[in-house]
């Protein structure tokens, strides 16, 4: 069968890249196989795959600094009583030790999530983490509106890792 139309073309999680040797981009097919092995609890939002792709297309990161990996990331660390935890992320990037969170994955935040979405930017922050939150609108966008948000995202990555090179002090996790 031939397919015509560019729309047809495109990804059919994220819409935004070409597809690749099936319905899905090589991310969303590498991330789906990730999610059905159960690597990862969820499968990304598609506002979380376009930023992870814009990021890596901005040239500002390279394979070894941002992975596929930095999505839905378990991130382990000890609690007070000295007991192993995890924590999952959203989008991890590492060398600018920002941790981006949707809050768009909770379809309605009841007191409870709110709660611990507190206690998790304590917990990262404690170890040297800016949490950034993405509110619900942000990832509503369409694609050509959210230039604007992916680009004042990038920017904030790039003066933390700014920051972080005159402080000096490495990453805790
Ligand atoms: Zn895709």
């Amino acid at each position: 069968m031939k397919i015509f139309g560019w729309h047809i073309m495109k990804c059919e999680y994220c819409h935004y890249s070409e597809r690749n040797n099936g319905p899905k981009c090589l991310d969303c097919y590498l991330l789906d196989k990730r999610f059905r092995e159960g690597k990862i609890r969820n499968m990304p939002t598609r506002f979380a795959i376009i930023l992870y792709k814009k990021l890596k297309e901005s040239g500002e990161y390279d394979n070894k600094e941002l992975s596929i990996e930095d999505l839905e990331k378990k991130v382990y660390y000890e609690n007070y009583s000295g007991e192993q935890n995890y924590i999952s992320i959203d989008l991890s990037v590492r060398p600018a030790q920002v941790n981006i969170e949707m809050d768009g994955k909770h379809h309605g935040m009841s007191l409870k999530q709110a709660k611990a979405d507190l206690k998790r930017t304590y917990t990262c922050f404690e170890r040297g983490w800016f949490t950034l939150r993405i509110p619900n609108i942000l990832m509503q966008q369409t694609e050509s509106e959210m230039e604007d948000t992916m680009d004042d995202i990038i920017n904030l990555l790039i003066e933390s890792e700014e920051q972080l090179e005159k402080e000096d002090t490495p990453p805790r996790f």
